[in-house]
């Protein structure tokens, strides 16, 4: 009798794993069979909890051509499946269904327009794989689209994908990254621009040419945050079509508190 769960999902052992917060974390599983996806999909991973599989997507930081799966999550006080991943280490066996899923940037980055991506701390992942794959697929082959990425989080070690931004930034011409920090009282270190990133976008977004016509705008994570920049670059004249989302959670629902 064939086991259903086998059918459906890999166990992915965990071969990797990055702390960059106490509630925030990178890891980088190996698939037991290539896994081929685009980059903006996500996974859907699980752990098997009292005989039934808990499981919820995440978006997939890698690019389709790196041979590991990485993923940044963010653990979540009162959560039914974070405090369980948040606990596996490396060598630990992670449920992944066999399938990638998601349309968020189906439609690749057009040549010509400027391609303003942002992001609230774990929604910078599926931008992460696009980069990585402009980089390693797309550039070899000539100059790629304007990419800027604005990254929001309330303090600065929230980042996590700062380092490899910076360093894309210093030697990319096409592309810019601007983090910003929405509690600055509490991060002294911090000199960097300051303000929840949907109230500093109108002015990335003027400095960066995303004009109607010219520009399309990817917003990732927060519903809060979407809806509001969402709102601003309306405002700003952008069509439907030239504001592309992918929210993690519905607005105003909690943690289903399983833990
Ligand atoms: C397409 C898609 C891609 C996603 N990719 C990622 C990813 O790359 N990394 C990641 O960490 N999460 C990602 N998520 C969210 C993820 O699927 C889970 O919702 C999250 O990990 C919480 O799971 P849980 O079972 O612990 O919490 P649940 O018990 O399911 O509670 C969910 C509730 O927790 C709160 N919540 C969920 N996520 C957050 C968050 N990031 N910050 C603050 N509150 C939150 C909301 O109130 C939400 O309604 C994604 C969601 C979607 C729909």
């Amino acid at each position: 009798m064939p086991n259903p769960q086998s059918e459906k999902y890999d166990s992915c052992e965990i071969v990797e794993r990055r702390d960059f917060a106490d509630d925030l974390w990178a890891i980088r599983l190996r698939p037991p069979a290539p896994f081929s996806f685009r980059p903006g999909q996500y996974a859907t991973l699980g752990i098997e909890l009292d005989g039934r599989v808990l499981e919820r997507p995440y978006s997939i930081v890698s690019a389709p051509e790196e041979p590991l799966l990485e993923f940044f999550i963010e653990r979540i006080p009162g959560g039914a499946l974070t405090p369980h991943l948040f606990a596996l280490g490396e060598g630990s066996p992670v449920l992944m269904r066999k399938r990638p899923k998601g349309l968020f940037m189906r439609h690749g980055l057009a040549p010509g327009r400027t391609h303003l991506f942002v992001a609230t701390v774990t929604g910078v992942a599926p931008f992460a794989s696009m980069l990585r794959h402009m980089q390693m697929a797309v550039e070899p082959a000539g100059p790629p689209p304007r990419v800027a990425l604005l990254q929001g989080a309330s303090l600065s070690r929230e980042f996590g994908y700062a380092d490899e931004m910076s360093i894309l930034k210093s030697r990319c011409s096409w592309f810019e990254y601007v983090p910003t920090v929405s509690r600055p009282w509490a991060d002294p270190g911090w000199e960097g621009e300051t303000g929840r990133v949907e109230d500093i976008l109108r002015k990335y977004s003027d400095r960066f040419e995303v004009a109607p016509g010219l520009g399309t705008v990817y917003l990732c994570g927060h519903p809060g945050m979407i809806a509001t920049a969402r709102a601003v670059m309306t405002r700003r004249g952008l069509q439907e079509a030239e504001v592309i989302e992918e929210q993690y959670w519905p607005e105003g629902k909690e943690p289903t508190g399983a833990v």
